[in-house]
């Protein structure tokens, strides 16, 4: 049984690795292919040849970063590795509750200092290169000190409170561990936007201005209140532009990048604005937070099943069950159920984007929309012909193509 389960977590490793190398090929293989008409006024060639650089850069950065984490989350599974940062633990502490916190805050800050030369050559090479980058060397230190504090402070707190319900009744786990994990993400969903965001950027209310009186007209026609439109400060990080909607019911927000302003007509603006605020008519959070309802309890159930196997913890080198050595076990053989749930959630999560650009359109924005879809992949570099079956696996957005078509007005 412990041989079965060893053999079993290195394929599914295997089989997950070569499963994106070979997405990711096919994309490479497609973005060489002719342009259809539609897409044609988007880059002039010179423009066009600097995306295909920007790609292709991005494509081999790819490659490098996630075969050197295949290789070193092998190398742990294979030999032991896991059991042997755990036997390092319990020379030290040997309490159910602390010992597998321990256990995974050290090998979060193991995996994310390994990470970090990737996240900064990213950055200060790459993104600069192309001259995306606004990132100083002090925001860089700033925001990954403040990412620790977050996920100690948040991770850490959810992962005690987890660990100490399985503590107080195994029996139960499952369904307190749900009960807690949804409350927590409710929480999330509803504060994110006061909670999360004013640690890394300053948000402020629409401004006085042309932009606001267009803005003012489409929103009482649809009855959105302007005061939950807000303008974020992101042109401190990049010059990408985006806009997005969060949260629900009173503490819904559309949140539009400063980014945005400069690079659109103020009818593109309000065009994808006018995209958002069809998520929120659709209630496209809420319908997202409910499905992720029964998804979360087969996780916790198929979890509590397992935790108490000796033979799991054994596959990975450890000698009796334990939370942390079980859990981790647990999400490499989860993860095909969840490659699965995944698909199923970008196939939903498009299906929404197409509801959200049908409302934009009903409000007579289909060409400011198109117009500014088009800028928005322009100024991001964005890749035009991505392989069918790679958007089928990790687009939660259709394509730009796609979406054009659709638009058709
Ligand atoms: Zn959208």
């Amino acid at each position: 049984m412990v041989q079965l389960l060893f053999i079993l977590i290195i394929v599914i490793l295997i089989a997950d690795f070569g499963l994106e190398r070979y997405l990711a090929f096919l994309n490479i293989k497609e973005s060489g292919k002719e342009l259809p008409a539609l897409l044609r006024d988007i880059y002039d060639p010179e423009k066009y040849a600097k995306q295909q650089d920007y790609f292709r850069t991005n494509s081999r950065f790819g490659m490098l970063t996630s075969s050197f984490s295949f290789v070193i989350t092998l190398i742990m599974f294979a030999f032991g590795g896991f059991a042997w940062v755990d036997g390092l633990v319990q020379q030290y502490v040997q309490n159910p509750i602390w010992t597998p916190i321990l256990f995974f805050g050290i090998l979060f800050i193991a995996n994310d200092i390994l990470g970090i030369p990737f996240d900064w050559y990213d950055t200060f090479i790459i993104e600069e290169r192309f001259g995306f980058n606004k990132v100083t060397r002090k925001l860089f230190i700033l925001d990954k000190l403040k990412g620790y504090a977050m996920t100690i402070i948040l991770g850490g707190g959810i992962l005690f409170l987890i660990i100490w319900i399985y503590t107080l009744t195994p029996t139960y786990f499952w369904l307190l561990a749900w009960a807690v994990v949804t409350g927590f993400s409710l929480f999330m969903t509803m504060f994110y936007s006061q909670i999360i965001v004013p640690l890394f950027n300053k948000q402020t209310p629409l401004g006085e201005g042309e932009l606001r009186t267009e803005i003012e007209k489409f929103a009482t026609k649809t009855g959105f209140n302007l005061d939950n439109i807000f303008v974020i400060d992101d042109s401190k990080r990049s010059t990408k532009a985006n806009a997005y909607f969060s949260g629900l019911g009173a503490k819904k927000r559309i949140v539009l990048y400063d980014t945005l302003m400069d690079k659109m007509t103020n009818d593109e603006i309000v065009a994808v604005l006018a995209h958002e605020v069809g998520h929120y008519k659709h209630k496209h959070t809420l319908i997202n937070f409910m499905i992720s309802l029964p998804a979360t309890l087969l996780l916790f159930f198929v979890f509590g099943l397992i935790l108490k196997s000796d033979s799991l913890a054994q596959a990975l080198g450890g000698n009796v069950a334990s939370f942390h050595l079980n859990a981790l076990a647990f999400s490499i053989l989860y993860s095909p159920i969840s490659l699965v749930l995944d698909i199923f959630t970008n196939v939903l999560s498009r299906k929404f984007e197409y509801q959200a650009d049908a409302f934009a359109a009903k409000h007579g924005y289909a060409p400011q929309l198109e117009s500014g879809l088009k800028k928005l992949t322009a100024t991001s570099l964005g890749n035009l012909m991505p392989h069918p079956l790679y958007v089928f696996f990790h687009y939660s957005h259709p394509t730009l193509y796609q979406r054009i078509k659709r638009l058709a007005y």
